[in-house]
């Protein structure tokens, strides 16, 4: 899903091909969409650069830095990428990849790896402290005295010891 074989369009310089995406909700590595990724990418080669452009929309799933609850936060971003078509072509008629450097790849030989891309776009359009409502009071701790733990709340042990305790 979202990838794109761009053999014929590094073949041909002037060639762009736009893509609608309409992709169901799903989870990658570190990045769980919770709505349809949609959106509308061009993709252009210019002979020496292939141009990937256009605007993606989804809802991704964050905690809440305050209470660590579910947060759905809508993401919008306009993909903004430019890769030498030199590079591509090099990738393309690689024989014996190295598994290393694939790791993190938009292209795959000549195909074209926009969940690669997405993800990234979405990690940067995150919020960097999500909110599940603007009011949230955080963990709630009680006003006076210890926790029925005998673990003090603000004690830096206290994870280790619930952890000793299972
Ligand atoms: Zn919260």
């Amino acid at each position: 899903m979202l990838r794109y074989d761009l053999a014929e369009l590094l073949r041909t310089p002037g060639m762009r091909q736009i893509y609608d995406l309409h992709e169901p909700p799903f989870a990658d590595d570190d990045v769980e969409y919770v709505a349809p990724i949609t959106g509308r990418v061009t993709v252009t080669n210019t002979g020496t650069m292939v141009l990937v452009r256009g605007p993606i929309d989804t809802v991704i799933a964050l905690e809440c830095s305050r209470c660590l609850g579910p947060v759905r936060a809508p993401i919008h971003a306009d993909l903004e990428e430019e890769f030498d078509v030199a590079i591509v072509e090099d990738a393309a008629q690689r024989v014996a990849p190295i598994v290393e450097e694939e790791i993190g790849r938009v292209f795959e030989g000549a195909t074209l790896r926009l969940d690669v891309l997405i993800r990234q776009a979405a990690l940067l359009a995150a919020p960097l402290q999500p909110l599940c409502r603007e009011a949230c009071p955080g963990i709630a701790m009680k006003e006076t005295g210890d926790p029925e733990d005998g673990i003090p709340l603000n004690s830096p042990f206290r994870v280790l010891g619930k952890l000793l305790k299972e």
